[in-house]
């Protein structure tokens, strides 16, 4: 999740994202290397809440490639935005071959929030200060098309990943109102978004009871969804329309021209298009598009099962929440009426101490009433944030596409950004390159020091959100 605009970023940061089993192992999930600010995959598959309760547990259960492989296009990263655009290119008739390094969902896709919610990470101002009013608009529109194409491919492919409607962002501070008021106002008038609502204290009732909040803007049309069921779904569609998915294969490297041919362990796939869709753990395959990305950990906790009755006295329509301070906290009911909390953000090289022990008390000071509660499962992921956190999509040559920067915004998008890739691909950019139009750069301060002057940054943000 993500800071501000919609879901959760946290605080600290990880030397490595801890995943941690019901019986609290410590075992280090990924590891972050400080110099080159990047994600390294030396580490075994999430024990996560959703691990335990999917079919598709996250571990490889496909082929590894071996061999010369000859295709039309190959992915690279086997999360949502990588099997989207599988999917969608197969759709097409197009030959489609997936690099995953590890397993379906084994990063952000299989770990997340799975708040399905409308807009970007980015302000629509920010945006429109960047590109102009009329692709504002555009992008906004695109990220609510984003929300209906994930509820259409959940419908086509009868993919069963608990999809919920209903999503509130929520006011914690009385100058928050305003500003709800103010986005409710952006919302309908300049967008023309009319499924959200503005809600006062005593219609917050109806959506999460808890003394914490003093209002919020409820949208019917985000929902949440079982991420990882999510994936593993949109992967098995593309298998079906006939693109091929090879887990345990690392792409190491591509060398670029009409034909692509990607390295990996064991062989290689020469191919006409390649699409790079491995989120912040993409690292050296692409070190020009690392320098504009930086993983930053997040993590989520889930509780024991609640009674039925009891999670609804919590969340009666069982909505998605997140707040809108810098660093949120974000939580919802699972399928098995459990409290899944997420919350806090890493970007420092510490790993978060005590973490489900911190994130714990963060959701009993929303719901004192929870007290009583086991943490069953803790774990965190990488989230890919962009310096202006709008997603940065675009082409390293003209027949190598790239999905990035989602910034804690990618439930939705991700899906509809393969789509725009299959379209680019197929002949028909204009809507990728709305995205792609957008300005990107380099976060400041070369590898020693990017992660630094972003945690000077975050201090600021922490104390905004205190005052
Ligand atoms: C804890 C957490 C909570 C979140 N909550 C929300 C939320 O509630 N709402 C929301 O909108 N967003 C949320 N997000 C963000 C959202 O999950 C991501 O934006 C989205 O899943 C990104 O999808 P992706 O396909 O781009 O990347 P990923 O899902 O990270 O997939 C990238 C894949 O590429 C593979 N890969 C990388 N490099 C290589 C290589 N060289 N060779 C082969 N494979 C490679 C990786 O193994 C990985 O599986 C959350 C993220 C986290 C971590």
């Amino acid at each position: 999740m993500l800071l501000r605009t919609n879901v959760a970023l946290g605080a600290n940061n990880p030397v490595g994202s801890q995943a941690l089993n019901p019986v609290n192992s410590n075992k280090i999930l990924n590891t972050y290397d400080r110099a080159s600010c990047q994600v390294h995959l030396n580490d075994p598959p999430a024990a996560s809440y959703y691990a335990a309760s999917s079919a598709a547990q996250a571990s490889a259960k496909r082929e590894a490639l071996k061999g010369e492989l000859q295709t039309d296009i190959a992915v690279i990263g086997g999360g949502i935005a990588g099997c989207s655009t599988a999917l969608h290119l197969a759709k097409r008739g197009y030959r489609v071959a997936l690099l995953e390094a590890r397993c379906v969902g084994y990063g952000a896709s299989g770990r997340s929030g799975g708040q399905t919610i409308f807009g970007l990470a980015a302000s629509q101002k920010v945006l429109a200060a960047q590109v102009g009013a009329l692709d504002a608009r555009r992008l906004f529109d695109l990220s609510v098309e984003a929300l209906d194409l994930t509820q259409s491919l959940i419908r086509e492919h009868g993919i069963d990943c608990d999809y919920r409607p209903n999503h509130v962002h929520v006011a914690t501070k009385p100058r928050h109102l305003d500003e709800l008021k103010q986005w409710i106002d952006e919302l309908h008038g300049e967008y023309g978004y009319g499924s959200a609502r503005l809600l006062d204290r005593a219609g917050l009732q109806s959506h999460v009871r808890s003394d914490r909040y003093l209002g919020g803007i409820l949208d019917p049309r985000s929902g949440h969804l079982h991420p990882l069921k999510y994936t593993e779904g949109l992967a098995r569609a593309a298998e079906a329309a006939g693109a091929r998915i090879f887990e345990n294969t690392q792409a190491l490297g591509y060398q670029d021209g009409r034909e692509v041919v990607v390295r990996t362990a064991h062989g290689s796939v020469r191919c006409r298009h390649l699409a790079l869709c491995g989120n912040a753990y993409l690292g050296p395959v692409a070190p020009a598009l690392a320098r504009r990305i930086l993983g930053v950990g997040t993590y989520m906790i889930a509780t024991q099962p609640l009674d039925p009755t009891r999670a609804r006295e919590l969340l009666p329509s069982n909505a998605a929440i997140a707040d809108i301070n810098w660093i949120l906290d974000y939580f919802r009911l699972s399928a098995d009426q459990r409290i899944l909390f997420g919350g806090r953000v890493s970007y420092s090289a510490l790993q978060p101490p005590r973490l489900a022990d911190a994130m714990r008390r963060r959701m009993v000071r929303i719901f004192p009433q929870t007290a009583d509660l086991q943490v069953q499962y803790t774990w965190g992921g990488f989230l890919d944030i962009s310096l202006s956190r709008a997603p940065d999509f675009g082409r390293l040559a003209a027949n190598v596409f790239y999905l990035q920067g989602f910034s804690g915004h990618g439930m939705a998008l991700t899906a509809l950004a393969g789509k725009l890739v299959a379209e680019a691909v197929a002949g028909t950019a204009e809507r990728f390159d709305v995205f792609a139009r957008l300005p990107h750069r380099d976060f400041p301060g070369g590898p020693l020091f990017r992660r630094p002057s972003l945690v000077l940054a975050m201090l600021y943000y922490r104390l905004r959100d205190i005052l």
